[in-house]
């Protein structure tokens, strides 16, 4: 779907008309994040830990995505986050979804998504899930080898195959060429096996990566794909499909790079490349995953415990979440550092400790109980201090070494920017429950 900039601005009364009809769905609050989290903490015995999650912040994404990549049309990659609720608005929106298995399908299937604006992500499939892709008419799907091409052949004949050629993913915090991508040498051949079985190849895709830090990554990609494109048209494949993957930094990526450096960096490339039939002849489409939703969730925690150790190091002036530290020099003083437990780890949210390798920052929310007003807080004395998860394993740690003011038990801090590959990897290790989700809307698309 292209918007017009008029589009765009009557995309709100648009949504809530839409959205109005459907009853089921969760209180969605006004007001920002910071009145969520003070409405939440009011409530008597407040303790568990909590995601506010702002739609708002994803429909704002998905504008500037319309904005500066008006060709490409987004395929959320519902793994990274399959919250209903940024699925029902990334659909009504008119997104796509890349699913990655039968459940994701089943899931934007749910949600009244069109077939052929699902692709089945997955280079390698169970023959029952792709069973399950026939049956729904799901026939957008991905290959990148001969096995899953002989697969493709006898379960889905139907199938609009997209062959995933490897790039560079140097630049990438989640590699994934490791696993999955045709290298060059064998995208010809797999072309003709293709051809051989009977296998419609419609296109190309690719993935830089997870967590791209740099925009030539995706420019190298499209060179890479359009000499595949070419291959193919000798080999009598008329490609109408690129899809260009994921790997786009969300809004305050550790990594610095800015979304705006990747689309422009991209466009240009696709004009080189695909200088005539790119938006003609050739449907681009993208499958970004944190993009969307990495800024738009913040989780709260709770101190359920804390421990009191004996350091030598002095203690500093905290000035909010830029103040936090990492300088372990020691001193002769005697002054105490402190672990705080709080009630979601690595094992729950914070995974994307291990498995995408995140530095979450905490921001103080309370301290003695008191709201800490960032812009008014004088700065307090600070301590060494790390924060552990709620399991009993001493893997389970968010925070290994930092400055924080000394906080008490029943205080609570946040981490922003957890939205990406965090709840829907969550296990209830230790018989812990996920985190809840409450939802704002600060762009009043949805209310
Ligand atoms: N597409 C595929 C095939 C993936 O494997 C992934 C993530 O691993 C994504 C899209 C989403 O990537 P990102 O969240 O970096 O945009």
């Amino acid at each position: 779907t292209q918007y017009t900039q008029d589009q765009l601005h009557e995309m709100p009364s648009k949504l809530k008309c839409s959205l109005a009809v459907e009853p089921s769905l969760p209180r969605i609050s006004h007001g920002g994040i910071r009145d969520a989290l003070r409405a939440k903490l009011a409530q008597p015995d407040a303790e568990d830990a909590f995601f506010v999650a702002d739609l708002g912040e994803v429909y704002r994404q998905f504008v500037q995505w319309s904005q500066l990549l008006p060709h490409v049309q987004p395929f959320y990659a519902v793994k990274c986050n399959p919250d209903p609720l940024v699925i029902k608005l990334l659909s009504r929106l008119g997104a796509g979804f890349d699913c990655a298995s039968r459940g994701e399908i089943q899931q934007a299937l749910q949600e009244d998504i069109a077939s052929e604006n699902i692709i089945y992500a997955h280079p390698c499939k169970p023959a029952s899930h792709l069973r399950y892709a026939k049956e729904s008419g799901v026939a957008m799907m991905t290959f990148d080898n001969s096995d899953e091409l002989i697969k493709i052949s006898q379960i889905h004949p139907d199938a609009k195959a997209v062959l995933r050629i490897l790039t560079d993913d140097s630049s990438s915090l989640c590699r994934l060429g490791l696993k999955f991508g045709a290298s060059p040498e064998t995208t010809e051949s797999l072309l003709a096996t293709a051809k051989q079985l009977g296998v419609n190849v419609i296109g190309v895709s690719f993935h830089v990566g997870s967590g791209c830090q740099s925009e030539t990554a995706f420019t190298d990609a499209i060179m890479r794909a359009r000499s595949v494109f070419d291959q193919a048209e000798k080999l009598g494949f008329h490609f109408n499909l690129l899809d260009i993957g994921g790997g786009f930094p969300g809004r305050g990526d550790q990594s610095g790079l800015s979304f705006a450096t990747v689309a422009s960096a991209l466009t240009s490339a696709m004009n080189t490349y695909f200088p005539q039939d790119c938006y003609d002849h050739v449907r681009v489409i993208a499958e970004p995953g944190r993009y969307f939703v990495t800024s738009a969730f913040s989780l709260a925690v709770n101190v359920v415990a804390r421990r009191q150790v004996v350091r030598d190091r002095q203690p500093e002036y905290y000035q909010g979440s830029e103040g936090v530290l990492n300088n372990t020099a020691p001193t002769n003083d005697e002054n105490p550092a402190f672990m705080y437990y709080v009630n979601d780890g690595v094992y729950g949210s914070f995974n994307c400790i291990m498995f995408d390798y995140h530095h979450p920052k905490p921001r103080v929310l309370t301290c003695n109980g008191r709201l800490v007003d960032e812009q008014r807080s004088s700065p307090s004395l600070a301590y060494e201090s790390s924060i552990w998860g709620p399991t009993c394993d001493s893997i389970d740690c968010i925070m290994s070494s930092g400055m924080l003011p000394e906080l008490q038990v029943g205080d609570w801090l946040v981490f922003d920017g957890m939205g990406a590959y965090t709840i829907c990897a969550a296990s209830r290790f230790n018989g812990f429950k996920l985190s809840d989700i409450v939802y704002v809307d600060t762009a009043g698309v949805l209310l």
